[in-house]
């Protein structure tokens, strides 16, 4: 593992532009769990009903009820882990331009990263489809109190920002975390299992147009061929050790 590391420093230093592609992964040392596997959330709650956008426009009492009893007490309270925090000394070192991420959690934001593509969007802000008012997750838990599925005082429905199964991701974030991927030197991943299309093509774009590609993650993953190189470790212990 040591002469992974050794070979991850030197990549980084000879790098100018690398962008970064985060997963669930990352923030499991932050205590948000991962969605798939034994432990996973899914196996708690069937994203076909739960995380549906047809279920959701039908009936988004499932998807409430999930918000304020998983999702919520969770994000809430979790913190930037030291993958985080690395990422935004390699920005400071002016190494990484750009993180690219599939996370709704807005830990990069909270831990200082300043360009931030979320292609699943965020779940801390909520809008109102009909009056476009944005809330916070604090202010619908409290309305989630006294009434699931929660309303806009204009009597309007609730969605948290985020791309649900059968929605489209968004397509400006998708089309600049293209053209990032197709400019940098290094695409590093962290934390992603890489099945999730169309997220994982980004690094075959990078790939493709003669940037290295980096996978840090516990598991294997699809990519894992294709990768200059691919380290199964915790992305906070690699990262940390490697700036
Ligand atoms: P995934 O659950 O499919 O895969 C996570 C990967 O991370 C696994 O392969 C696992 O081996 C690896 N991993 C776990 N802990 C790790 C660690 N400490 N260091 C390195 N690797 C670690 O996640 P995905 O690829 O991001 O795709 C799932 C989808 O779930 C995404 O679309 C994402 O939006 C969503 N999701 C987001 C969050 C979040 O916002 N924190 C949490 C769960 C799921």
């Amino acid at each position: 593992m040591d002469k992974k590391i050794i070979e991850l420093k030197e990549m980084i230093k000879q790098s100018e532009n690398i962008v970064v592609f985060t997963g669930a992964g990352i923030s499991s040392e932050s205590g948000i769990p991962t969605y798939r596997g034994e432990d996973g959330v899914w196996s708690k709650y069937d994203p076909k009903i739960y995380a549906s956008i047809n279920v959701f426009e039908q009936d988004s009492t499932y998807y409430w009820h999930y918000f304020k009893d998983e999702r919520y007490p969770i994000i809430k309270k979790a913190k930037p882990n030291k993958a985080h925090y690395s990422i935004v000394e390699l920005e400071k070192q002016r190494k990484i331009k750009c993180v690219i991420t599939q996370n709704i959690d807005g830990l990069h934001q909270m831990a200082g990263s300043s360009r931030v593509i979320e292609l699943h969007g965020n779940t801390r802000i909520i809008t109102c489809l009909k009056c476009n008012r944005k809330y916070s997750m604090d202010e619908v838990f409290s309305i989630l109190k006294k009434q699931l599925p929660p309303t806009c005082n204009c009597g309007g429905k609730l969605k948290t920002n985020t791309v649900l199964f059968g929605e489209q991701l968004p397509i400006n974030a998708l089309e600049e975390a293209e053209i990032v991927s197709k400019n940098c030197d290094l695409f590093l991943v962290l934390g992603s299992s890489l099945v999730v299309y169309p997220a994982a093509n980004l690094p075959i774009i990078a790939k493709n147009n003669n940037s290295f590609l980096v996978i840090i993650n516990i598991g294997a993953t699809p990519l894992d061929d294709i990768a200059d190189l691919v380290i199964n470790d915790s992305a906070s212990n690699i990262l940390s050790k490697s700036i």
